[in-house]
C-alpha cells in the first residue's frame, strides 16, 4: 500500500515539469523570450482606412500604434463589438512585433446602425484602450431612407438626385461566385420556380454602376417601359431587372438557374434579381420590408404587407399607394408578387433617372 502512494507522489512531481517545458518550448523565439510585450499602446493615434457612413456596409482595416515591442508573433484576437455605435466588429490580426515602435492591424466589418462614434475596447499584452472610429451621418439632407441601401460603395444627393453607386458584389453565398471566393457557395434550398435547380455558366463579377433617381419621385405623363438590365437597385447594392429574359422573353426556364436566394449574373457577370430578393426577405430584413428602389424613385416593397396580407389592387405597373413605415405620408410602391410580373409590369410609374453599367 505504501509503495502504490509513493509512485503516484512520484508521477506527479514529473507530471509539472513536463507541462510548463512543453509551453516554453512552443512560443520559444530561441533568446528566452517567449511572450510578446510591449511598453505602451496608442489608440488615440489609431487610424482606419476607410471612413464609415450609417446604414452602409463598412469593411477597413484599423491601424494602432505601439511602442516597446520586444520582437515576438502573437496569434490572431477575438471579435470586439463595437459599443456606442453598434453593429461594427473588430479583430486582431495575427503578426510579429517589430522591436521597438510599430502597429497592430486589425480588421473591421460590419454595418453601423446609427451615426456617432463606435468604440472598441482593445487589450493587447496587458495594455487596454479604447479605439474610436467616427460613423457619418451620410450625404447632408439625404432622406435616411436612403441610408438602407447598405450594399451602396457610395451614396450622395446635390438636393435633386440621390447618386447611389455599386461593386454590385451580394453580401450572401452564391454558386455563382468564383469556387475560390468565401461567398462561394454550392446551390442548396429551392429553386424560385420549384423546379430543379440547373446552374448558368456565368460567374459573378464586380461592376462599376451609377444610377441617379430623383428624391421627390412623381407620377409621368407617360409611362416609360422599363429596359433591359438594370431598372433600379436592391438594398444589398444589387441591381433589379426586369420580368424579362434576353431578348425580351418571359424568364420561364431562366428560373431555374437563380441561386438560393434567387439571382444570378448575366453574362458580364453582373448579378441581378428579376424576383424577390429572398435573401433580404428572409435574412437581413422581412417579407413586408423596403427592397429597394426603381429608377423611377419609387420604392419596392417585398411580397406582403405590414400586417401580413398580400398587396391588394396592385395596378398594371405592378404598384399602388398608401403609407408604410419608411413613407408614414403614403407612397406610390412596387411589390414583388409570386407571380409574374414578379417587380414591375407595363413600366415605370414615374419618369426614371439614369443608370450607368
Ligand atoms: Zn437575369
Ligand atoms: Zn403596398
Amino acid at each position: 500500500m505504501q509503495f502504490k502512494e509513493l509512485r503516484c507522489i512520484i508521477s506527479m512531481i514529473f507530471l509539472v515539469p513536463v507541462i510548463s517545458c512543453t509551453k516554453n518550448g512552443s512560443a520559444d523565439n530561441g533568446g528566452g523570450i517567449t511572450t510578446a510585450s510591449i511598453s505602451a499602446l496608442a489608440c488615440s493615434s489609431g487610424s482606419f482606412s476607410a471612413p464609415a457612413t450609417v446604414n452602409i456596409a463598412y469593411a477597413a482595416t484599423a491601424t494602432v500604434p505601439y511602442s516597446g515591442g520586444n520582437g515576438v508573433a502573437y496569434t490572431s484576437g477575438t471579435t470586439i463589438a463595437s459599443t456606442g455605435v453598434s453593429g461594427l466588429t473588430l479583430t486582431l490580426q495575427a503578426g510579429t512585433l517589430v522591436t521597438g515602435t510599430g502597429n497592430l492591424s486589425y480588421t473591421v466589418s460590419g454595418t453601423p446602425a446609427s451615426a456617432g462614434t463606435a468604440s472598441f475596447a482593445i487589450s493587447f499584452a496587458g495594455y487596454n484602450c479604447t479605439l474610436s472610429l467616427p460613423v457619418n451621418n451620410g450625404a447632408p439632407g439625404l432622406p435616411p431612407v436612403y441610408n438602407k441601401i447598405y450594399g451602396a460603395t457610395s451614396i450622395t444627393f446635390d438636393g435633386t438626385w440621390v447618386t447611389i453607386k455599386t461593386s454590385d458584389q451580394p453580401d450572401h453565398k452564391s454558386v455563382y461566385y468564383p469556387v475560390a471566393n468565401p461567398l462561394y457557395e454550392a446551390f442548396s434550398g429551392t429553386t424560385f420556380g420549384g423546379g430543379t435547380f440547373a446552374k448558368a455558366p456565368n460567374t459573378i463579377a464586380s461592376q462599376n454602376i451609377t444610377l441617379k433617381i430623383p428624391v421627390n419621385p412623381a407620377m409621368a405623363g407617360t409611362h416609360a417601359s422599363t429596359p433591359m438590365g438594370v431598372i433600379g437597385v436592391a438594398l444589398d447594392g444589387v441591381p433589379f431587372f426586369n420580368q424579362y429574359a434576353a431578348g425580351g422573353s418571359p424568364l420561364g426556364a431562366e428560373m431555374n438557374g437563380f441561386d438560393q436566394w434567387w439571382g444570378h449574373p448575366q453574362m458580364t457577370g453582373m448579378y441581378h434579381y428579376h424576383v424577390e430578393p429572398k435573401y433580404l426577405t428572409t435574412v437581413k430584413a422581412t417579407p413586408f420590408a423596403l427592397m429597394g428602389f426603381l429608377l423611377d424613385g419609387f420604392p419596392v416593397y417585398g411580397p406582403q404587407e405590414e400586417n401580413g396580407t398580400a398587396p391588394a389592387g396592385l395596378d398594371v405597373y405592378h404598384g399602388h399607394t398608401h403609407a408604410t413605415a419608411d413613407f408614414p405620408g403614403g407612397i406610390y410602391h412596387y411589390h414583388f408578387t409570386a407571380s409574374a410580373p414578379y417587380i414591375n409590369g407595363n413600366g415605370f410609374w414615374g419618369t426614371p433617372g439614369t443608370v450607368i453599367q
